[in-house]
């Protein structure tokens, strides 16, 4: 966004407007925490806001302040529609394509409001009028930030609009971790901790919610672990029964990869999740230094992301899709070898 787009669309948010607010399907902490405190900044406007989502978000998200306010579109489509044609402004946060809003697609195209895209993926596509791209940030939460520092509008950060860009923060960096977590991005952090974010809270509710189950699933995971030391690479499968025999719930395998990538020298990990209802493997893609997964996600897994997260699918049974992973790897074994961690 230049600085005439700035000063634009600042403009056009003084009238109040019909504002639509989407996340990415499968929405993630970043996605929802960036939907809800943009919302509370329009409210503040005096703007009606929607926020509509694709499908439905783990339960460790519910508790975010406005998390209630999300109408799904696979429960009231009709609502939805009727929402997205209402629309004059609709904000795509945390995502860079409309392919990615998923069955809502079919509403944004046809909507004739202009579009606002903040997001930090790669690739950004041009579907909307004003687009804040960056793919240097760690999320969109702190993107919004920056958003809200453009509209001159810091002062307006309540404490639960805090506790929203907070917890995007904290899960897209994996809790400050990734080498996205710049000076910056700790400066917006202790930000909103001043205006109000509890960093001891936001960290319980996001990351002490096992259930017994989760934490067997998870066993199951590990014990299904393939390390591919001559590739230094690692995957993990679960099927469909496995999920189901642990009572699988919407966010169970968040973070599983995670332990595949934790190894000792192991650069690439992959975790494959069949999901018979969909009829697809949901894969995602982590990796440790140069190795670029969105490049390997876009190549082979119908999806994309960003360099060391990514995320796809598989068309293919579980066992073949294996097989694929297994067969892909030759082509990369000269990049995984000489990635320095
Ligand atoms: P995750 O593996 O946690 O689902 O996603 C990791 C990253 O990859 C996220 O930034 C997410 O937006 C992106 N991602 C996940 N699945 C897909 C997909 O199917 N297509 C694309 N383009 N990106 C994805
Ligand atoms: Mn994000």
């Amino acid at each position: 966004m230049n600085e005439n787009q700035v000063k634009e669309l600042k403009s056009i948010l003084t009238q109040p407007k019909k504002i639509t607010v989407v996340p990415h399907k499968s929405p993630d902490g970043d996605a929802v925490g960036s939907t809800t405190a943009l919302k509370g900044y329009l409210d503040q406007l005096g703007h009606e806001v929607s926020l509509v989502t694709p499908n439905d978000f783990p339960k460790f998200l519910k508790w975010l302040p406005d998390a209630d306010l999300f109408i799904n579109v696979e429960q009231q489509p009709e609502k939805v529609e009727e929402i997205i044609n209402a629309a004059d402004l609709i904000f795509c946060l945390d995502h860079n394509d409309l392919s990615r809003t998923g069955e809502l697609e079919k509403y944004l195209v046809k909507s004739k409001a202009d579009f606002v895209m903040i997001d930090h993926h790669q690739q950004p596509g041009d579907f909307a009028k004003y687009t804040y791209s960056d793919t240097s940030m760690s999320s969109t939460c702190q993107m919004v930030f920056h958003f809200l520092e453009m509209m001159q509008a810091i002062d307006v950060i309540t404490p639960a609009m805090a506790t929203s860009m907070y917890t995007g923060i904290l899960t897209d960096t994996g809790s400050f971790k990734f080498s996205s977590t710049t000076s910056t991005t700790l400066r917006v952090a202790a930000a909103l901790v001043d205006n109000g974010a509890n960093p001891e809270m936001i960290n319980r509710r996001i990351y002490d919610t096992n259930t017994p189950n989760r934490l067997k699933l998870l066993g199951t995971a590990l014990n299904n672990l393939v390390v591919l030391p001559e590739y230094r690479a690692a995957y993990i499968t679960l099927s469909q029964k496995e999920q189901d025999d642990h009572d699988f719930k919407k966010g169970d395998t968040e973070g599983f990869v995670n332990y595949a990538l934790s190894i000792d020298d192991i650069v690439f990990a992959q975790i494959f999740l069949e999901n018979k209802q969909e009829g697809i493997i949901k894969t995602s893609l982590r990796s440790k230094g140069t190795f670029n997964v969105n490049k390997m996600a876009r190549e082979h897994w119908q999806g994309g992301g960003h360099n060391n997260a990514a995320g796809g699918k598989s068309d293919e049974s579980l066992e073949d899709t294996v097989t694929k992973l297994i067969s892909i790897l030759p082509a990369y074994e000269k990049e995984l070898l000489a990635t320095d961690i």
